[in-house]
Parts: structure tokens; C-alpha cells; sequence
């Protein structure tokens, strides 16, 4: 991932749009290291699209060598960010003793940015500078934004990520307003996503066959957005009663803090979960589901007998408390592994998905591989090429250019290709650190 950042510059005033954190193989990327492009004293603000690591990572680092100005964002953007900043700062200072760095920043760097951090809602004005912004929702995780920055009679929009609409509790990517330019984001530029209509019923099919057999069923999820959307559906089954009474696990302390700020902000959620909530439904809670938040809780899903459910990170079996119950379930032929994300190649959990595995190691210890691993189709939050087009159709009236960005090579150069042949505009994929006189 490439760790968005971007600057606009009218006049004296420099603002950043997105911060974000390089992310490879490694969480993070020894690039991440590196001095900023430009100095950070001589920037006015900073406006952050979504709370996802690869577009706030770097906001600490940035208050570390000197900023002095202010964050904006939604509010969930705000709270989600400060659990996660905290989160990688943890996984961040390993990663710089690997690489024989200092660290990027510290946990005073955090809450110093947080002070200067000011919410935002959608529509309504913001001005810094010569700068008139505007955050419209982009409906890819709860409180993302794509941002419309006016100055010196021009305008250009920021898409941030765009969102796979419609999903689960998020509402739908707003139509794009008219602009002279706009940067689109590419991750999924030369691919279409499969249908996932038949998600929620294969995770009724999951939990009852675990049911039957009488196992654990272990599914190792991302903090954010994939397990509160997992509790959204397995919501849904215990409400219409189609699946037996069974205790649900969310054992991750971070995806618990991330479930709470959820909760804070309902009013941020699309039509149909707040009718569900209206009438009187918890979305995120049910009976038999339990948060364990502390290591003792966590030890102490051992005690409860099967059937059980236990969502945990990591989201691809690298690390985190998921690798404890691996240990101990994966032997045991009545259990199952169900994979619900997207397994980068190298990681325990794809090659458990693959199958080959009959036996891996965890923490130093041979674990044979007797529960079935089974996968849904990965849902991903990520806006595909037709859903692309369609929002830079929205405003091919007015657009004088689109610059495709946030892809690696290829999708990118596909969707500008598309751009200038179907819709007739001009497109153009940047180059790092390249300038633009608009
Ligand atoms: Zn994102």
C-alpha cells in the first residue's frame, strides 16, 4: 500500500491531505523512515480522509518533526485514529529495532496530535487560508470522507478510498459533486468484485455445521470493519432465529475499543441499520456474545465448552491472540477455521487456506491441522472499476482532469485508460512526488 499524502499550495498557505504509513510486506516499509518531502513547519494543516493506517499513520511523525497546525476529520475518523495510531505505535517501535531505527514516533507524538485535532461533519464548510473545504461521505469505512477544496476559483476533489456500496451499516459513496479536477483512488482499477449476496448465508451454514459437530469455530478477522461487520450478520441470524443459541467471542481488545466508537456514532450509519436500531435492535449486540478485552478473559474461552464462536486478530493468523486458539483448535477435527479476508501470499493464514498445511508451526510448536478450513468470499470495502467509473461520471460534465492514484501500476493504468476512452476525459496516473500547476 502506498500511504497516502498528498499537499495543495495557494499562495503561502501549504495544507496536506492524508498522512499515511507505507505498508509492504513488513507493516512498515523502511521508506516510512525517511525525512518528509517537504517541511512539515511550513504546513498549515491537515485534512485526513478515513482512518485506515495507510492514510493517517504518519499524522504522529508529522507533530515529531515540527508540524504546529491542525488535523481535520469526521469524528469517528478522529476516535478510530486514536486507537489505532496507539495500536501501530506498539507494532511500529518493534518494527524500527528490526530495522535498526528510531522509532517513527512515540505515544506523547499521538496525544499531541489528538489535541489538535478537530472534528468535521459532512457539508458543512470548513476555511484554512485561501482554502474552502467540504467533506462528503465516500462510504467505504464509517465516517470516510472524499473532500472538495476550493481556492483561487478553482476546485479539486480527494477520494480518499471509495466505498463497494452498498455494505453493511456504511451508507452508500455520495455522487461527486462538480469540479474542475479530482484524484480517484485505484486499488481495485482492472478488477470487478463478485457478487457477496451469498455471504450471510454462508456464515449460517458455518456456525451450524459447527453446531452439529460440536467444535470451536475460529474466525481470525481485521479489527477494523470486518469484524463489526461480522457481528452485524451474525446480529441478524440470532435475530430471525436461524441459527442455535450459541456464545459468540470477540477477543481483541483493539476491534472491541473499535466496536464501542461504532456505537458512539449511530447517526453516521445508512437507512437500514438505523431502522433496525429504531426498533428496538442492538446491530452490534446480541445474546451469547461476549467482549474479552483482558488476557484473563481471553484464557478463560477455554473453560467454555463447544459449540462456540471465536472472532480474534490478526486478520491473516500473523500475530495477535487468534494464534492461541489456533493452537489449541486446529487439532481438533469437530473445529473449523473459517476465512473471511483477503490472505496475503506468505502468511499462516494463507497457507492454511490453501490446504496444503497438514501440519504449521505457531510460537514454536508443531500444530497439526485436523479442523476443516473453509473460506467465504472476501468481502472488500473497496470501491471496484465499475463503481469507479460511476463516480467519475458523476462529474465528467465539469472535470477538466482526473489523476488516478493510490494503485499499484497496473489497476491504475487501466482505470486512466478507461477514463479517456469511455468518458472522454483527460487522465493522467502521477509519479511520486511529482508537481502539478493546475
Ligand atoms: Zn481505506
Amino acid at each position: 500500500m502506498t500511504g497516502s499524502n498528498y499537499l495543495l499550495e495557494s499562495g503561502d498557505t501549504k495544507i496536506l491531505i492524508d498522512c499515511g504509513l507505507r505498508q509492504g510486506g513488513n507493516f512498515a516499509e523502511v521508506e516510512n523512515f525517511n525525512p518528509f518531502p517537504y517541511d512539515p513547519k511550513e504546513i498549515t494543516a491537515v485534512l485526513i480522509t478515513h482512518a485506515h493506517v495507510d492514510h493517517i499513520g504518519r499524522v504522529p511523525k508529522l507533530f515529531r518533526d515540527g508540524f504546529a497546525g491542525t488535523v481535520y476529520s469526521t469524528a469517528p475518523t478522529k476516535d478510530f485514529s486514536e486507537f489505532l495510531l496507539l495500536d501501530s505505535e506498539h507494532l511500529l517501535s518493534r518494527e524500527a529495532e528490526k530495522q535498526g531505527q528510531p522509532p517513527l514516533y512515540d505515544v506523547d507524538n499521538v496525544r499531541k496530535a489528538l489535541e489538535n485535532w478537530k472534528r468535521v461533519d459532512y457539508h458543512k464548510f470548513i476555511e484554512v487560508g485561501p482554502f474552502r473545504i467540504e467533506f462528503y461521505n465516500a462510504g467505504h469505512i464509517l465516517g470516510s470522507a472524499f473532500i472538495k477544496i476550493e481556492a483561487e476559483g478553482k476546485s479539486i476533489i480527494f477520494s480518499g478510498d471509495l466505498g463497494n456500496s452498498p455494505a453493511p451499516i456504511i451508507p452508500e459513496t455520495e455522487n461527486m459533486p462538480a469540479a474542475d479536477y479530482c484524484l480517484v483512488e485505484s486499488t481495485y482499477g482492472n478488477r470487478l468484485h463478485e457478487s457477496t449476496d451469498e455471504r450471510r448465508a454462508e456464515l449460517e451454514d458455518a456456525i451450524e455445521d459447527t453446531v452439529k459437530k460440536g467444535g470451536t469455530l475460529m474466525i481470525p478477522a481485521f479489527a477494523m470493519e470486518r469484524t463489526q461487520d461480522l457481528l452485524y450478520h451474525i446480529n441478524a441470524l440470532v435475530e430471525e432465529g436461524r441459527i442455535p443459541k450459541i456464545r459468540v467471542f470477540v477477543d481483541s481488545p483493539l476491534a472491541i475499543r473499535l466496536t464501542e466508537v461504532y456505537g458512539k456514532y449511530k447517526d453516521y450509519f445508512d437507512q437500514e441499520a438505523k431502522e433496525l436500531i429504531h426498533s428496538g435492535d442492538d446491530i452490534l449486540n446480541f445474546k451469547g456474545l461476549t467482549l474479552t478485552l483482558t488476557t484473563e478473559e481471553s484464557k478463560a474461552i477455554n473453560e467454555v465448552p463447544p459449540p462456540k464462536v471465536i472472532i480474534a486478530g490478526s486478520g491473516m493468523s500473523q500475530g495477535g491472540r487468534i494464534l492461541h486458539h489456533e493452537m489449541r483448535y486446529l487439532p481438533d477435527p469437530n473445529s473449523m477455521l473459517l476465512i473471511v479476508g483477503y490472505q496475503t501470499e506468505g502468511s499462516l493464514g494463507r497457507r492454511l487456506l490453501s490446504g496444503e498445511a497438514k501440519q504449521i508451526r505457531i510460537m514454536g510448536t508443531d500444530v497439526p491441522v485436523n479442523a476443516e478450513v473453509r473460506s467465504i468470499q472476501a468481502y472488500s470495502a473497496h470501491a471496484d472499476q465499475k463503481l469507479l467509473m460511476k463516480w467519475v461520471k458523476g462529474g465528467e460534465k465539469h472535470l477538466k482532469k482526473v489523476f488516478v492514484v493510490q494503485g499499484d501500476g497496473e489497476p491504475s493504468r487501466v482505470l486512466a485508460e478507461k477514463i479517456k476512452n469511455d468518458l472522454g476525459l483527460e487522465a493522467e496516473v502521477p509519479e511520486e512526488n511529482q508537481i502539478v500547476e493546475l
